[in-house]
């Protein structure tokens, strides 16, 4: 098989020709057809994420070890199945739930294999999906996508189940309830894609790059706003009955005091993006404002089958979506750390030209 591998931290990816990989046990071979090439790799390819007050979440500690295949959105054929992977569908394309736990402690057999304490996530734990093979750990982590786009398809298992999640965390909400969401990237144009989908009213879009404005008001939000613009807090307390909700797919010190200082009393704030750092909170007003600080990482296996049927009821707007080859993944990181990426990238392997 190929790899586009990294060898060494901050490092460009390097291509590399290793053996075929071989299922065993419940394990399940998938030749893959697309990857998406998701933000969080930039931050996996520098070997930390930036954890505020000049802490580190440092991979290399967390027992990351080099050479390592990152890429966790496969999507891709069915080759073969060990001996105890029942009911694998040999020759069938399927999408990959990446975010497969320890798969025996009660918390992934309460189903939500996303909050593990020993995550075996594919393309950080695991080896992953920027190669051409990768193996997915049980047959139940393969969903049927059937009847959608194969080049949109990678971008459910993250992106969109990402952001699905984090919605999740706001509701009940009443649909003409005003939701702000911070970032219009991949995360944020995703997330207005499926509060519209959902029946949600009233969107508005925070970013600083006023190019991204019209994507976001062509996904269905009504209003743009600059962040660091002074106004931008008053003019979201000015909403009628108040902001209800906030997701915030930046995650940087900004976005996190405006977010929460805009919500009306009882609102919620969702914090997904890992841009990274800390802020002061008052703790009287958290309390007499009865607002909620929420964390939401990636999604369970039960919520990626509900983005699924979501996206094949027609009612999901797929989000911009380019394609690139494997060999330019490394390059399109680097497009993602400078912010010069519109909408989602997707890397296109060899198999999906198989007939
Ligand atoms: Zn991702
Ligand atoms: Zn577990």
């Amino acid at each position: 098989m190929i790899t586009q591998e990294l060898t060494d931290w901050g490092r460009p990816l390097q291509q590399a020709i290793r053996d075929d990989l071989v299922p065993s046990g419940t394990e399940v071979l998938i030749g893959v057809k697309y990857c998406g090439i998701c933000h969080s790799d930039v931050h996996i390819r520098e070997g930390f994420f930036d954890l505020g007050g000049g802490r580190k979440f440092n991979m290399a500690e967390r027992g990351m070890k080099l050479p390592a295949v990152l890429g966790h959105e496969p999507y891709g054929v069915v080759l073969s199945a060990g001996p105890q992977a029942q009911g694998a569908p040999l020759g069938e394309d399927r999408l990959v739930y990446p975010w497969t736990g320890c798969g025996h402690c009660s918390v992934c057999l309460s189903g939500q294999d996303n909050w593990c304490q020993q995550p075996q996530y594919i393309g950080i734990q695991r080896s992953g999906s920027y190669a051409t093979q990768v193996l997915v750990p049980h047959p139940k982590y393969l969903i049927d996508t059937s009847g959608i786009e194969p080049s949109f398809a990678p971008i459910l298992a993250c992106s969109g189940l990402t952001s699905y999640s984090a919605i999740q965390k706001l509701l009940p909400s009443a649909p003409n309830d005003w939701i702000v969401v911070m970032g219009a990237g991949g995360l944020g144009l995703m997330a207005v894609a499926i509060l519209k989908a959902l029946g949600h009213e009233n969107i508005a879009v925070c970013d600083i790059d006023e190019l991204k404005w019209s994507s976001a008001k062509e996904m269905g939000a009504q209003l743009t706003f600059n962040p660091n613009a002074p106004s931008c807090l008053q003019s979201l307390k000015a909403l009628p009955s108040g902001i209800a909700g906030v997701l915030d797919f930046v995650g940087a010190p900004n976005t996190a005091q405006l977010g929460i200082a805009a919500l009306r009393k009882g609102g919620r704030y969702v914090i997904v993006g890992l841009f990274g750092g800390e802020i002061p909170i008052s703790l009287v007003t958290l309390a007499q404002r009865a607002v909620s600080i929420i964390g939401s990482y990636v999604g369970s296996l039960q919520e990626l089958h509900e983005v699924v049927a979501l996206a094949k009821s027609g009612k999901l707007k797929s989000i911009p979506t380019q394609t690139c080859s494997m060999t330019e993944i490394s390059s399109v990181l680097d497009r993602l750390l400078a912010g010069s990426v519109q909408g989602r990238m997707v890397a296109q392997f060899p198999a999906s030209e198989d007939h």
